[in-house]
């Protein structure tokens, strides 16, 4: 999935072991679920583990075992809405380590907005964003107690954070036990944390194609971060990539005419008369939080930011960058587009002035090398 493969799960000593560890995920982790009156009884939960040091010396086949092991609610139902019929929702995240040895976390307001809206999108009762930033920082905070959290390494400043580490949070909503279809009126959110490290090659290619996949249909899902809206997109990523590409992008269901988003992150092209352009918010766009920060990082810039209808023909002709935004890309550029057998390419290739210096600026805000005039970043404390 396009939030995914821009990033490699890292272990204590940063090294590779993705194919042995899918998912290092942090001993505590959250578990709240909805009641009958209306509230939430929440509880945070410690799954078994070591210190970070030792679980780092273990075997590889006891580290995965153990690591494994967290990932398992044995009290929460395998058969339900959610595992069945892609019934739920989730949100992603991610806090920062900053110089000081504090952790920040980037907008998770926002994140706590969405969840709501992407619960009563689904027609189950709404997980509310008071609750959910609290028990963000709360259990970023316990585990960074034990260890598991990443430290600020300043060699990250070279790259401008390209290599930088995060804990990735990923909130989510599961349903019930149920086999038949229905809507959840019972939901759990459950939320887990592990490090994730930035993927790094200069030299990979990001080249994307226009796929005749549908992502989102209007009078869809396609704006709720809902479960079901990730099947087609990961299927088109993973057909485009075969053929060498690293992204798809999706045009509009009705006309393909359209651009809407790319496999799992928004788009913005920077046209030739200076202005930026990106998709506008319709039913068939997922609200990212990237896409509404970069757009006011522009603005703030003096850049001239249009949220629009993006025609294909208009951007393979006057565009002259591109890049994608979401939590786990951040803003990544985005070198070429194919469309229907016409390649156009941005900048002979390289990053684009506008989309480095983006880049540069929400990596900053994020690791606490730039102002954060907007308030955005959140400690964890
Ligand atoms: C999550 C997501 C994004 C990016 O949202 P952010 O809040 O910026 O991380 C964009 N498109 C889709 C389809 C997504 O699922």
């Amino acid at each position: 999935m396009g939030e995914y493969s821009q990033e490699k799960h890292s272990t204590q000593q940063g090294e590779d072991m993705a194919a042995e560890f899918a998912l290092a995920m942090h001993p505590w982790m959250y578990k709240a679920q909805y009641q009958d009156d209306g509230s939430w009884i929440e509880e945070f939960v410690e799954k078994p583990h070591r210190s970070p040091a030792e679980e780092a010396a273990m075997s590889p086949a006891d580290r995965a075992a153990l690591i494994g092991s967290r990932n398992s609610f044995p009290e929460l139902p395998l058969i339900n809405y959610t595992t069945q019929y892609g019934m739920g929702c989730f949100e992603g995240l991610k806090a920062y380590p900053q110089a000081d040895g504090t952790l920040k976390i980037f907008r998770p307001d926002e994140n706590g907005n969405r969840m709501a809206r992407s619960m009563e999108g689904l027609s189950m009762p709404a997980y509310p964003a008071d609750l959910f930033v609290p028990a963000v920082v709360e259990m970023v905070r316990k585990n960074q107690e034990l260890g598991f959290a990443p430290t600020y390494d300043p060699t990250w400043e070279q790259n401008d954070f390209a290599t930088g580490h995060s804990v990735y949070i990923r909130p989510f909503s599961y349903a019930e036990p149920g086999i038949g279809l229905n809507l959840s009126t019972r939901p759990w959110v459950v939320m887990i944390g592990t490090e994730v490290g930035s993927y790094f090659d200069p030299d990979a290619a990001s080249r994307a194609v226009t796929t005749n996949k549908v992502r989102a249909t209007p009078g869809g899902t396609g704006w709720i971060k809902c479960a079901a809206n990730y099947v087609i997109p990961t299927l088109a990523k993973k057909e485009v990539q075969k053929k060498g590409f690293m992204e798809a992008i999706f045009l509009d269901a009705t006309e393909k005419r359209y651009v809407e988003e790319g496999s799992a992150c928004n788009i913005f092209f920077l046209l030739d008369s200076g202005t930026l352009v990106t998709p506008s918010l319709q039913d068939t766009v997922l609200p990212g939080i990237n896409r509404h920060s970069v757009i006011d990082l522009a603005r703030k810039k003096g850049v001239s930011t249009e949220e629009r209808r993006v025609p294909i023909d208009e951007v393979m002709e006057s565009a002259v960058e591109c890049f994608v935004t979401g939590t786990a890309a951040g803003v990544s550029h985005i070198e070429s587009i194919e469309h229907q057998g016409r390649t156009s390419v941005f900048r002979d290739g390289k990053v684009g002035e506008l989309t480095g210096e983006l880049a540069r600026t929400l990596k900053g805000i994020q690791y606490g090398t730039v102002e954060d005039t907007f308030g955005w970043m959140v400690p964890v404390e």
